[in-house]
């Protein structure tokens, strides 16, 4: 393996400090021909990182070919609960972790994810096709745009290298980055094995490097730190459901190894925006039970947090503490959501009184249902009413064509105008244009629908990378009208609804 002589990036490795039970050192597996798909030059810049770490001199760091000058490669070991049963031991079957680099965001911890098998691989190849790669690089940088925590996509490194799925495919890496990549499923599996040593090393690890805002917190938790932990991963994963669920995206794998302890979205697979609003909308064909069902997803995510706190129980070591600080969800969850929501339809601020709060969700309810009893598009919805807001003079006329745009999407219209007309009395004396402008920067125009993604994957395939390129544009600013482009804001074509995403990436 050859090493270059300088490193572009100040390394820090304090993940590899922790101990040999944490994790194996072991080098990537080249692949054959790397090429660049997609280099990240805004994020690389915002994180002050220099340019010459994404030209050619550094694509077969990136294609696991090289190793990154001062990177000290490692994959972890990790548990969880899959589609609700105890798995036992899984870990990074195909991410390899380079190590943490200081940037003007923070030290950022940098993985390969397809750079061949570890120790963690249970029969797995170690790699990732090209397919589900480009996936997952989109959706970080979209879900990046919508203001929603989550890694992020560095790069994107293609290979022709044959990788067998239900059919051949090619090889791909991303280089993906986030504050952390710890899980769930790694405090499980110290808690699995009894290891409470290492348990304990592990959530230090935690409080020292990454949720330093915990100290302040076990003040209210009667000093108790781990009990603090819990409460502010709890906070965080609180804000992450209620923003997925604002913005119609479902996960499609919220098993506990998939949820990232820092409430950052990870792990990109079958996930989809909704194309037509139905809360029963299950992404992921693979999930015969709709476990992971758009509509289940927060309580999914309860139902994880009941899983850390068992594992993290013997360090609180206090039942009614910890039962305590989960309940906390129960209540922070709605209003995080009753917020996000009302944003959605511009009230914000100066709002917080409980009987205004309860008005506003009945509001928000009744749209939906009528949303989902026409399976209307949830997007281009939003985005639509946005639009007829802002145009609006103050006069409200339903006939006026900004609002036969709304009305067009429904054949239920006299309860739509009913629904309207409660809206309208609600937000009384503001001007619809000031509200609507707020909208717009609420209700994307842009997200990653599945057949958006599947365009530019069939490019990729033929070696044409532009719509990548097209789309992480877009993405990037999903609020902006980006005149010209159009057709990526439109409702999906039929065959959109013909796309079966699985687990098989
Ligand atoms: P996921 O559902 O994609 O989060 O993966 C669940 C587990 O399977 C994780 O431990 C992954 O590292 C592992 N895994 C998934 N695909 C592969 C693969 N192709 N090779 C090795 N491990 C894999
Ligand atoms: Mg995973």
């Amino acid at each position: 393996m050859s090493l270059q002589a300088s490193s572009p990036l100040t390394w820090t490795h304090r993940l590899g400090q922790l101990g040999p039970q944490f994790f194996t050192r072991l080098q990537p597996k080249p692949v054959a021909a790397p090429a660049w798909a997609m280099r990240n030059t805004a994020l690389l810049h915002a994180l002050g990182w220099p340019d010459a770490l994404l030209s050619d001199a550094h694509l077969n760091a990136f294609a696991g070919n090289a190793l990154l000058p001062g990177s000290d490669p490692l994959s972890t070991v990790y548990s969880g609960h899959q589609f609700g049963v105890w798995a036992g031991q899984l870990g990074d079957g195909r991410a390899l972790w380079l190590g943490e680099a200081d940037s003007l965001l923070g030290p950022q911890e940098i993985q390969l994810k397809g750079a061949g098998p570890t120790p963690y691989s249970r029969g797995g190849d170690g790699r990732a096709v090209l397919r589900s790669s480009i996936r997952e690089y989109l959706c970080s940088e979209a879900m990046h745009g919508l203001g929603i925590a989550t890694s992020r996509a560095l790069c994107l490194v293609a290979s022709p290298e044959p990788v067998r799925r239900e059919s051949w495919e090619t090889a791909a890496i991303v280089t993906r980055i986030a504050p952390s990549f710890l899980r769930f499923g790694h405090f499980e599996h110290f808690a699995a094995s009894q290891d409470f040593q290492s348990l304990r090393l592990l959530a230090d690890h935690v409080l020292a490097h990454h949720l330093p805002e915990c100290q302040e917190r076990a003040e209210r938790w009667q000093g108790n730190i781990y009990a603090a932990l819990l409460d502010v991963v709890q906070e965080r994963t609180a804000r992450l459901m209620a923003q997925w669920q604002a913005v119609g995206f479902c996960h499609g794998v919220m098993n506990t190894d998939n949820m990232s302890l820092l409430g950052l979205t990870i792990d990109y697979g079958p996930f989809q925006f909704l194309d037509g609003f139905d809360p029963a909308h299950i992404c992921n064909h693979s999930d015969t039970q709709g476990r992971y069902a758009y509509a289940r997803q927060p309580n999914i995510a309860y139902w994880n947090l009941y899983a850390l706190a068992q594992a993290l129980l013997p360090l609180i070591g206090d039942d009614g503490l910890t039962e305590k600080v989960l309940e906390g969800y129960k209540t922070l969850f709605p209003r995080l959501l009753g917020d996000a929501m009302r944003a959605k339809l511009g009230l914000v601020g100066g709002l917080a009184r409980e009987d205004q709060r309860e008005q506003d969700w009945s509001l928000v309810e009744d749209l939906l249902q009528l949303l989902a009893s026409e399976r209307v598009d949830y997007t281009v919805f939003w985005r639509r009413l946005s639009q007829a807001m802002a145009q609006d003079d103050g006069t409200w006329q339903f006939t006026q064509a900004h609002w036969l745009n709304v009305s067009d999407m429904l054949l239920d219209r006299p309860r739509l105008q009913l629904w309207l007309e409660r809206y309208r009395a609600r937000v009384g004396s503001a001007s619809p244009k000031t509200l609507g402008e707020l909208m717009l920067r609420t209700n994307p125009k842009f997200v990653l629908r599945n057949h958006l993604a599947e365009i530019a994957i069939r490019k990729a395939g033929n070696g044409d990378f532009s719509e990548i390129a097209i789309l992480q544009d877009l993405l990037h600013s999903p609020f902006d009208e980006h005149p010209g482009f159009e057709s990526h804001a439109q409702l999906p074509p039929d065959w959109a609804g013909q796309l079966e995403i699985s687990c098989s990436s």
